[in-house]
């Protein structure tokens, strides 16, 4: 597959709304050859997560690194539950996901972005989410997650919903912005 140049802030497309993946699209050669395109894009970016919009594309689909939870002890923390591993590469693939409940309860935690290299600033979410998605192989899933998994999710979903972390930020920790060693779109 090929890796994508990732769109930087204020790129447009990362203010726009993303649309549905019609399931029976899931099985395309085309869609399949795209999420693995992700996968190797934000390896090579050392993302933990990335979504369509930072690559170009309106797809409602975002993808996590699975380094963040593969270890039993982070499994503990990270309070997964109804998790079903999949075999994309290296990332959990998320299509079509959309947050379904979130806890009353929030936790500040510093964020960056891919999009928006060398910006770093602490951020205020809820500290448990349940979220629903269809799954690589066009399974719906529903996930509770808590700790970094839920934090990495919500800050994704947000960029499927054309929100960026800075519009959040309480306090910037880092505020130079840098120059990419990816590829990227100014
Ligand atoms: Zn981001």
């Amino acid at each position: 597959m090929a890796i994508l140049p990732i769109y930087l802030d204020p790129q447009k497309i990362l203010r726009e709304m993303t649309e549905d993946i019609d399931t029976k699209e899931i099985t395309d050669k085309n869609l399949q050859d795209f999420i693995l395109s992700m996968a190797e894009t934000m390896t090579n970016a050392q993302g933990i997560g990335l979504a369509a919009p930072q690559v170009g594309s309106k797809r409602r689909i975002c993808i996590i690194s699975y380094g963040i939870y593969s270890k039993e002890t982070e499994k503990k923390e990270f309070n997964i539950t109804n998790y079903k591993p999949q075999n994309t590469q290296n990332s959990i693939v998320l299509i079509n996901p959309y947050i379904i409940k979130k806890s009353l309860r929030k936790i500040v935690l510093e964020e960056g972005c891919l999009s928006i290299p060398g910006i770093y600033g602490t951020v205020k979410r809820p500290r448990e989410i349940k979220v629903k998605y269809i799954d690589i192989d066009g399974q719906e899933v529903v996930l509770t997650a808590g700790g970094w998994l839920s934090r990495v999710i919500q800050h994704e979903v947000d960029h499927l919903n054309g929100v960026l972390f800075t519009d959040k930020v309480i306090k910037y920790t880092s505020d130079k912005p840098a120059i990419p060693e990816y590829p990227y779109v100014k």
